[in-house]
């Protein structure tokens, strides 16, 4: 069971531009209140990973619950590499000990056959929390959890109030509602750029398997995952992103203005959803309340109007910079650099001007 409120500080009516004037980050906790108290917290963390390499977005989750304080163990599991998996995250800082299970069951890494096995960890070793990223594997295998287990899940925190009570954005990021869970196990997702990653070296876990006899039948079956191929950076951890909007008017447009200075600045694509749904850019490009949650260190916004939704996505960014022909257009409310002009005069000329 959770209870909800919302911070007085955010929860009047404000108008969006007001409520993201600042590009900081949402705020978050920084403090550690378990060095003042002893805590009695014993947490799971469900470790993500892809080709034998670790997912930020798990060593988010860490760093939050190392603010829950007590004893931090972590599950992988997948069909190959999970040893190689372990024994990387068997030194990240904060984790006692791994639990690992390889399996041809968990190919593709679905929540049916994985989520039985970690119900069975956390009621054998009396897990009071469990954590993971809030990313589509997140999305997938801890609700099912919490559903299993009959407790409430703490979705996309941005911090952690104490071992009970969280923060998380509601309202695409116009309000921030503190929750509390009187729940016997808490099981959260963080936001991926609310909290710094854990450090990826300094630990000395050790490592234990766990069989895959608990992991069910699945009544889904993993045909085939086609990822797009890209020689950009990733857009969800890229230092720069360079993000079109509907003013592209085609994906010949977005391809000729975006792309290339994009590639000058050695940054991802990103995209707004008017840009993605009218087919000019992919729809993994979309950057959002309903696409990707980025905190890159550049975001270049290139005929994007702001809309609350884009902001969601982008706002955390720490430097803005906008291109926009009219001057009252919302972006401008969170840019730190902006430009009225036309981007097809203003995008050519910063590409001549980056060459020199
Ligand atoms: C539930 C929900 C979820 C949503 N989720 C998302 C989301 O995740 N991400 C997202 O982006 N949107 C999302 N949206 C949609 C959002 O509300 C906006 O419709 C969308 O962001 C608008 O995209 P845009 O800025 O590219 O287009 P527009 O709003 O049409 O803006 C285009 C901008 O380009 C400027 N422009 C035009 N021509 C030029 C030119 N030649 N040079 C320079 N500037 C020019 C215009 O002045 C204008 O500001 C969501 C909406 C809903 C209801």
């Amino acid at each position: 069971m959770i209870a909800t409120r919302l911070l007085p500080r955010l929860s009047a009516a404000k108008p969006a531009a007001s409520a993201f004037a600042s590009s900081s980050r949402l705020p978050t906790s920084s403090r550690a209140f378990s060095s003042s108290a002893i805590s009695l917290a014993n947490t799971l963390l469900y470790l993500e990973h892809r080709k034998g390499t670790l997912n930020p977005s798990s060593l988010v989750a860490l760093t939050a619950a190392k603010k829950v304080g007590g004893d931090i163990h972590a599950f992988v599991a997948g069909d190959e590499g999970v040893k190689d998996v372990a024994d990387k995250a068997s030194k990240v800082e904060g984790v006692s000990k791994i639990f690992t299970s390889e399996s041809p069951k968990y190919k593709g890494l679905h929540s049916e056959p994985i989520v039985p096995v970690l119900k069975s960890l956390v009621e054998k070793n009396s897990y009071t929390h469990v954590f993971a990223g809030h990313t589509a594997i997140g999305k997938d295998v801890i609700p099912r959890l919490a559903a299993l287990l009959d407790v409430s899940q703490v979705s996309d925190i941005i911090a952690v109030e104490s071992e009970d009570t969280f923060q998380r954005p509601i309202y695409a990021g116009n309000a921030i509602a503190t929750v509390k869970s009187s729940d016997k196990i808490k099981i959260i997702t963080v936001r991926g750029t609310a909290f710094d990653k854990a450090a990826e070296e300094g630990g000395s876990a050790s490592i234990e398997e766990v069989s895959d006899a608990e992991a069910a039948d699945a009544p889904t079956t993993f045909v085939e995952e086609k990822i797009n191929q890209s020689s950009r950076p990733d857009l969800a951890t890229a230092p720069r992103v360079v993000s079109g909007g509907r003013a592209l008017k085609s994906a010949d447009g977005f391809k000729k203005y975006i792309e290339p200075l994009a590639d000058q600045l050695n940054a991802a694509v990103g995209a707004s959803r008017a840009a993605v749904d009218a087919g000019y850019a992919d729809n993994a490009l979309q950057v959002g309340q309903t696409g990707k949650i980025i905190a890159p260190e550049l975001y270049v916004a290139v005929g994007i109007s702001g809309a609350i939704q884009h902001l969601a996505g982008m706002k955390d960014a720490k430097t803005i910079s906008a291109i926009n022909k009219d001057p009252d257009a919302p972006i401008f409310q969170v840019a730190d650099v902006g430009l009225v002009a036309d981007l097809y005069e203003a995008v050519p000329e910063m590409m001549e001007k980056l060459k020199k």
